[in-house]
């Protein structure tokens, strides 16, 4: 048993210590570490020198996915003479043609289905102009969009911020494969200039070119343990180490890393022995679709698996926020520790598909998300996603604020003495249509049944 002792230790330190800070600023200025970059190298070698130090033994678990970097992107529009329009490819679009492609640009809210209905007949063959924010239904995963977009027959996918600051907002637009269009991150600032030149002209053709680079990449997670009282049974805690190559990728997800390393480190120090074993795992390519983890959870033996905690995003707001992934006795578990943690978390039934838990839950393992909660819902992503995402935008409070909450909440979860037992296959299927999300998951290609 985890004693109560050794965890008020272990909270002292985190608030009379600066070492949260410096795991994201170390991580942060590493770079990107974006799949298949020398920062993404860096950042590996960065936590097993780390792990090592504190005399474990990480493993290193390789595996192949479909890579992309960025080459050139250009966009003109056709105004009075042709006007470069900054703009970013997004991550796994293809090529254009070299000579670039054109098309008339047709605007389409958000991109969900229903708002794509009124304009399908002009949008096909064009380039299909739609913003991050939330859709008439509310809101939608960009890889969902940008499905939309290929369905209807668009020639090109333009995705634009709805968040001010002339920020480009990038992300993975299928998952582990290349897409069918080209697809350009814009600014809110160009999205409302072309759209009011829409309504200007009547009409107004733009060109992209386009060269990105894809090919067959290696990667590896690195993972490592600390053993519990009974080992037979493990509990997953992880968090993506990757970022985009726009930024620092500070709050999505340097500040979950650091969040696990120094769990770590701070169990190591007060030897606190939780009663199953914690299997800790930096998630590598996960911004390119969940590729990674899902490579992962279809290949390894999750016998030993009781649960799976995924800490994606917790620094950046409060409060804290627990989705247990539509699983009713998850939630009832989680919401018996509420009084127990550090300050109180909203706990919701949420499935959240786009992170790694969502693999481990696709196998039937109780899997939450822990990520701060944007006080604002229409700011979406915020500055995630975009260059903005930098180290500056930690708040020194909030970190160790997260880093506590985590601490805890892990090792009362950790010690309970019967966690809710494994779903079945059925019960599955049974959550995620009850949350209608079965067309959703199915157009991302993330349904994982016959
Ligand atoms: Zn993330």
């Amino acid at each position: 048993m985890i004693e109560e002792i050794a965890i008020q230790k272990c909270i002292g330190d985190i608030f009379t210590e600066n070492q949260m800070l410096e795991r994201i600023r170390d991580l942060c200025f590493l770079g990107s570490r974006f799949s298949g970059t020398e920062s993404e190298k860096q950042a590996q070698e960065h936590l097993v020198k780390f792990l090592v130090n504190l005399n474990l033994k990480p493993i290193e678990w390789e595996f192949e996915y479909q890579g992309w970097r960025r080459g050139t992107c250009s966009f003109q529009i056709e105004d009075q003479k042709a006007k470069d329009i900054p703009a970013i490819s997004l991550v796994l679009a293809p090529s254009t043609l070299v000579e670039g492609i054109e098309g008339l640009i047709i605007c389409g809210a958000g991109g969900s289905e229903k708002e794509l209905e009124k304009i399908k007949s002009e949008a096909k063959e064009a380039f299909l102009l739609v913003h991050s924010g939330n859709t008439e239904e509310g809101w939608l995963h960009r890889r969902i969009k940008y499905a939309n977009a290929v369905n209807i027959g668009a020639k090109a996918f333009i995705f634009a911020n709805h968040n001010p600051g002339q920020l480009f907002p990038t992300g993975s637009v299928r998952s582990n494969r290349l897409g069918e269009i080209p697809a350009i991150g814009i600014s809110k600032e160009n999205y409302s200039y072309i759209n009011e030149l829409i309504k200007l002209k009547g009409s107004l053709k733009g060109k992209i070119e386009v060269s990105n680079i894809s090919e067959k990449t290696v990667s590896k997670h690195i993972i490592w343990e600390i053993e519990g009282e009974n080992p037979e049974e493990v509990i997953v805690i992880g968090g993506h180490l990757d970022g985009h190559d726009l930024a620092q990728g500070a709050t999505d997800n340097a500040g979950g890393i650091a969040t696990l390393l120094e769990i770590t480190r701070l169990f190591i120090k007060y030897n606190v022995k939780p009663r199953r074993t914690l299997k800790f795992i930096a998630f590598a390519v996960e911004e390119f679709g969940v590729v990674g983890s899902t490579i992962y959870a279809n290949k390894e033996d999750l016998q030993n698996i009781v649960a799976m905690v995924n800490l994606d995003g917790i620094v950046g707001h409060i409060p804290k926020h627990i989705s247990c992934n539509g699983y009713g006795k998850l939630c009832k578990t989680i919401l018996k520790l509420k009084e127990n943690l550090l300050y109180e978390p909203s706990i919701s039934s949420e499935i959240v598909s786009a992170s790694d838990n969502y693999p481990f839950f696709c196998k039937g393992i109780p899997s939450l998300c822990i990520y701060g909660e944007n006080p604002d819902p229409k700011l979406g992503r915020g500055y995630g996603h975009t260059s903005a995402d930098t180290f500056d935008k930690i708040d020194p409070l909030d970190a160790k604020l997260s880093l506590a909450f985590a601490l805890v909440f892990i090792s009362h979860f950790s010690n309970i003495e019967r966690l809710p037992e494994k779903l079945a296959q059925r019960e599955i299927i049974e959550i995620l249509q009850n949350n209608k999300l079965e067309e959703n998951l199915k157009i991302l290609e993330k349904w994982p049944f016959k």
